[in-house]
């Protein structure tokens, strides 16, 4: 017998496609299809509307991708829920469940840890381990949708990984998690954060997908850049903002950049002065995260008013920015620690 495909996997085409090939009708793509993306079912047994024969048949050739909760930390402040996830080869990810006025959002991850190298965060210090699938990063929403009762009306690429090092899946991904046939969320309720990877951010502008793009700044100059992202080095600052510039002229999505504050190191009224030359006109929004410390980096967050004094000259020079407001403050394991913690307790750590 061949492998075991995944369901979840399909786009309704494809899915037709293959029922076709294993000698069923057309119309139980659609149900098996809705079963999945709709209501959110976790085996071919609840899908009663088969026979108990092609319950066996699909069971026998498929599996359901599901996301089982090792762990949930539910935010007595804000009802922030974040989950470490165990995926079927034992590797764990973490999803982060955010209620905000306009709708719930889940920020979901991409990869099993990061290959990107960033200087101040946790997600990368042990590599990458393998990409996601999109079924497993379908399977985070719908998980913590089941487990809230609520549904998800918006999503962050901004977990552990690089979406776009991990394009094909993470375009299958937005596709099905938007198709109207299915989960139906609207791709505007979609943003993809990206460290940059300027090839990448110029495939997704001829995708016809409208999702935000974010772009992971977090410095105004090459030099600067080049010191915390090792990404930097492989594309120049005025090449990633070109590619950001002709996203935003082909999917006409106003660009988000992110700036992760660090106290001593990109916080000064200089680098807010020459954040906002670099990035006039370029129909942005600053988005400002003082830095999560994580143990290992020795990066300080720097205080709220030194981040207020950041935001405000870039109103001063007619720049939207706003400071993250940080979430679940009372379970806080932001950026990946929760997922390095997890392990750190099981002893897993390789080093
Ligand atoms: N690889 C993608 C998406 C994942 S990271 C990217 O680089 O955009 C999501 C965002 O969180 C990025 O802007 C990233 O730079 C930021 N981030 C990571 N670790 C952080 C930390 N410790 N404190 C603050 N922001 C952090």
């Amino acid at each position: 017998m061949g492998e075991i495909k995944d369901i979840c996997e399909y786009t309704l085409p494809e899915l037709t496609d293959e029922l076709l090939s294993i000698g069923e009708k057309k119309f139980r793509a659609k149900q098996i299809y809705e079963w999945i993306h709709k209501k959110k079912a976790v085996s071919f047994d609840e899908m009663t509307n088969l026979s108990k024969d092609l319950r066996e048949k699909l069971s026998a050739s498929y599996r359901v991708t599901v996301m089982n909760p090792e762990k949930v930390l539910i935010s007595k402040l804000d009802g922030t829920r974040k989950y470490i996830f165990s995926l079927y080869d034992d590797n764990v990810i973490e999803s982060v469940f955010m209620r905000y006025k306009h709708g719930n959002s889940v920020c979901i991850s991409s990869q099993v840890g990061c290959r990107m190298g960033c200087t101040f965060c946790a997600s990368t210090i042990d590599g990458c381990v393998r990409n996601l699938s999109a079924a497993e990063m379908l399977a985070q929403i719908y998980r913590i949708e089941k487990d809230t009762g609520e549904r998800v009306s918006n999503v962050v690429i901004m977990g552990s990984g690089e979406p776009l090092d991990n394009y094909d899946e993470a375009v299958r991904f937005i596709r099905l998690v938007s198709d109207s046939d299915g989960n139906d969320m609207s791709a505007r309720n979609i943003t993809l954060s990206t460290c940059g990877l300027v090839p990448e951010i110029l495939r997704l502008a001829d995708e016809g997908l409208p999702v935000t793009l974010a772009l992971s700044l977090h410095a105004p100059s090459q030099e600067l850049r080049e010191n915390i992202m090792p990404i930097a080095r492989a594309y120049k600052l005025e090449d990633v903002l070109s590619a950001c510039r002709t996203y935003f002229e082909k999917t006409g999505r106003r660009l988000s950049f992110e700036y992760s504050v660090v106290k001593g190191v990109n916080d000064s009224r200089e680098h807010a002065q020459k954040l906002a030359n670099l990035i006039r006109g370029m129909h942005g929004h600053v988005n400002l995260i003082p830095v999560n410390p994580v143990e290992e980096t020795g990066y300080e967050s720097p205080d709220r008013e030194s981040v207020e004094e950041f935001r405000k000259i870039l109103e001063e020079q007619k720049i939207n920015a706003t400071i993250r407001r940080e979430m679940g403050r009372d379970i806080n394991s932001a950026c990946g620690q929760l997922r390095r913690r997890h392990l750190n307790d099981k002893g897993l750590r390789a080093d």
